[in-house]
């Protein structure tokens, strides 16, 4: 029961000229795909098998001797929830539940954006910034390599993936103005909405 690599949920092109075609489609087509095919070959014919990935990314977060499977099953899923969090035409203002309750743990919608850029900014080498609810509380937390909110039992409701291969062709060494127009223009608020409405269920 191989893992399938979703489609993207839009065209190569959507993003630009945030984020170019051809960023997305090494990014996609190659760096994605990847951890795929390895994830599927690792658990091909053990118990792992049977599971959805994201009891598997669970079940191996904490053994050492599972890293390999670890880490290209979190990147796996990582990238999934990454495109998900992008959308062309994005960024703007959530609405709904969501937005009530940023003002409640952020202060305000600023706040939060500021300190997503910040953790996108400062995490040091490759990894993730994200968006989660961790215990009935909205925070933002940064990963490194391929480590998830999942493996903590936490619910991420956005990311940024701020791998060099995520922004080196488009933007070489400017994380920082890759991230801002990440948060401005490509952030899927709807995606977050329906992430948080799932957790509240
Ligand atoms: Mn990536």
């Amino acid at each position: 029961m191989a893992y399938s690599q979703p489609a993207l949920p839009y065209a190569e092109n959507a993003l630009e000229p945030c984020i170019s075609a051809k960023t997305i489609g090494f990014h996609y087509g190659k760096h994605h795909a990847t951890y795929v095919k390895k994830f599927n070959d690792l658990v091909a014919g053990t118990p792992y098998d049977n599971q959805s990935i994201e009891e598997v990314i669970v079940a191996v977060a904490n053994d050492p001797s599972k890293a390999a499977i670890f880490n290209n099953g979190a990147q796996a899923w990582n990238h999934t929830f990454y495109w998900n969090s992008l959308t062309p035409n994005g960024g703007g203002n959530p609405a709904g539940a969501l937005a009530e309750k940023i003002d409640a743990d952020f202060g305000s919608l600023d706040k939060l954006k500021e300190e997503l850029a910040n953790a996108a900014a400062t995490q040091f080498g490759s990894g993730w910034a994200w968006l989660v609810l961790d215990k009935g509380t909205l925070q933002v937390v940064k990963t490194s390599n391929a480590m998830t909110p999942l493996a903590g039992g936490a619910t991420p409701l956005l990311t940024l993936d701020v791998w060099e291969h995520a922004y080196y062709l488009d933007y070489q060494n400017r994380r920082p103005d890759y991230v801002a127009t990440v948060i401005d223009e490509l952030l899927n608020w709807k995606f977050a909405e329906s992430n948080f409405d799932d957790a509240q269920a």
